[in-house]
């Protein structure tokens, strides 16, 4: 059997669901000496990195910090944390995301009940407020802020008001939408709020930021029995994260850095500032879409712009379409996920991956391979729009 002693990966624009392109001075950090994870100096970007996480989440909360793991560990850490066995849960399903919400609170033992919307639409609210209220006395309403699987965004707001009218707590997923539209935690009024590294904060996959405002943390000190995940425990990881340093696992240093500098590289741009960079690129691509002859899958008014869901068209060949443009031009288009499975594309425009040139380069790629599958693209139109839109 033959080897290469080294792996070098080819160039990819990386245009999916996650993870995104990573910022050079992210991927520059991470080539950075390992440090001891108590060493004083370790210690400091630690504390740095909860700082600057309190200001990209939009929040004061005491905990918040980042767990080890991809978005998903997050969101297991917010969830086994919050619930109880025997505890009312109801989740606001629009997508993927929000059923693995659903699961892992029945696995902590919860009483679940999900409200599904079809998946294309935001979150059921009136769905939601008539569960919660048939329900009596729920502990937690989860939903997903931006549903990647959907390309959907959900309003939070109304989902506060009816976690304070009820006396539950609200946990929103914020995978996908944290540095790329607006996050803001305690202006929301949400308790429990988690993300991940890959997507719209350009870091590779490897950490979860969350944060739990008081209320959420006042619930888990008053749990009954211990929390199932002894690697989640936010007990635990707090006495790791704040003064006390407690050993509890070996910090990912190397990740650590990572998300050091995709934090700063975010405060630097300016949250204002990057969520416009966001909204412009993105907007200009859904117009290119369309001009080319496209349908997007979700409702008008609730799209995201960092994650489009494109209807295929019929007569077209998903992988076809998908490898070449892989192996073409050396960008990646995500398929659709459960549901949408081979009925639409999902393409991403994250973090550093949201540029005017990937809109560009996006559409004429895939107007051209779509005429080759014998869809009348009008690739000029395509990229005319857009153009207009980014101007
Ligand atoms: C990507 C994603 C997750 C899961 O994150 P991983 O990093 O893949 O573990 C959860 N929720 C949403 C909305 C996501 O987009």
């Amino acid at each position: 059997m033959s080897f290469s002693p080294s792996f070098n990966p080819p160039t990819r624009i990386l245009m999916g669901p996650g993870p995104s392109g990573a910022h050079p001075r992210v991927l520059k950090a991470m080539t950075a000496p390992i440090l001891g994870h108590l060493d004083p100096e370790f210690l400091k970007i630690m504390d740095e990195c909860n700082d600057m996480l309190r200001a990209v989440m939009g929040t004061s909360n005491r905990i918040t910090l980042a767990t080890p793991g991809t978005g998903t560990s997050g969101m297991e850490a917010a969830v086994m944390n919050l619930v109880q066995p025997g505890e009312k849960v109801v989740v606001g399903i629009c997508g993927y995301f929000g059923e693995r919400i659903a699961v892992m609170a029945e696995r902590a033992g919860g009483v679940v009940t999900r409200v599904q919307a079809p998946w294309g639409s935001p979150t059921d609210l009136a769905g939601v407020q008539a569960a919660v209220k048939a329900a009596g006395n729920v502990k937690l309403i989860g939903i997903v802020h931006a549903e990647t699987s959907t390309g959907v965004q959900t309003p939070v707001e109304p989902f506060v008001k009816l976690a304070k009218d009820s006396g539950a707590l609200l946990l929103v997923d914020c995978v996908t939408s944290l540095g790329g539209v607006p996050v803001t935690v305690d202006a929301w009024g949400a308790d429990a709020v988690y993300s991940g590294t890959q997507k719209c904060l350009s870091a590779p996959p490897g950490m979860a930021p969350l944060t739990m405002s008081p209320a959420a943390w006042d619930a888990i000190k008053a749990r009954e029995v211990p929390c199932n995940s002894w690697y989640l425990d936010l007990s635990l990881l707090e006495a790791y994260w704040d003064e006390r340093r407690a050993y509890h696992h070996t910090a990912p240093i190397s990740m650590v850095y990572a998300l050091h500098e995709a934090l700063a590289l975010v405060l630097d741009e300016g949250l204002e500032a990057r969520w416009a960079r966001h909204e412009k690129n993105g907007r200009a691509l859904q117009a290119g879409l369309e001009a080319m002859g496209l349908v997007l899958h979700a409702d008008a008014g609730y799209r995201l712009p960092v994650l489009t869901t494109v209807r295929i068209p019929e007569g077209v060949n998903d992988a076809e379409v998908r490898g070449a443009l892989l192996h073409r031009h050396g960008i990646e288009f995500g398929g659709g996920l459960g549901d949408l499975r081979a009925k639409v594309w999902r393409i991403g425009l994250m973090g550093e991956s949201s540029n005017p040139g990937n809109v560009l380069l996006a559409l004429r790629s895939l107007g051209n391979i779509l005429r080759e599958q014998g869809f009348k693209a009008d690739v000029r139109a395509a990229v005319d729009t857009a153009a207009t839109g980014l101007a």
